[in-house]
């Protein structure tokens, strides 16, 4: 197991469609248990594989970390079933987009399709947080971000702070 490096915007590769996995097998449950560990160690609450520069539908949540007990959660090729019409508000942040917090409005409850760990198919439904962190997610899978909530404007000025911030990152005063 390893810690991956979290790849930022402006990064094109966070664009992309991720690829539905095929098989799980022991290179998806390995790159499953790299999530886990790099979602941990950021302190992130979900984390997609196309975040360290995998392209495979395969995404981590654990929404528990805060009070301390693990509650690990991964899903292989998830798909949205169906979207309540009652809304939810959170103001989502993003490993990829550091110190950004966006409001964003989504389905409060979804219900979602996807594969386990074992290959199984499940179907399970979410609600609140849980349910915003898959949306979140999954959107990751589709190569959308919480910046793409924003008008053109305001997602430049934010892909241009980070961008500089990036840059300076060598620069050191001594
Ligand atoms: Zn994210």
């Amino acid at each position: 197991m390893s810690i991956k490096e979290i790849i930022t915007v402006p990064d094109e590769i966070l664009k992309k469609v991720s690829t539905p996995v095929e098989k799980v097998g022991i290179n998806e449950k390995n790159l499953i248990k790299d999530l886990f560990e790099t979602m941990y160690n950021s302190k992130g609450i979900g984390l997609a594989a196309v975040q360290v520069g995998i392209l495979k539908r395969v995404l981590v949540i654990d929404v528990s970390t805060k009070n301390g007990e693990k509650n690990p959660m991964c899903f292989i090729n998830p798909k949205i079933k169906k979207l309540s019409n009652e809304m939810s508000v959170y103001e989502e942040g993003c490993l990829s987009i550091p110190d950004t917090f966006i409001e964003i409005q989504r389905p409060k409850i979804c219900q979602i399709e996807y594969i386990d760990i074992n290959g199984k198919i499940k179907i399970k439904e979410f609600d609140g947080l849980l349910s915003t962190c898959v949306q979140h997610e999954i959107n990751h899978l589709d190569g959308k971000l919480i910046i793409d909530h924003l008008s053109k404007l305001k997602k430049d000025i934010i892909i241009k702070k980070i961008s500089k911030i990036k840059k300076d990152s060598n620069r050191i005063i001594v």
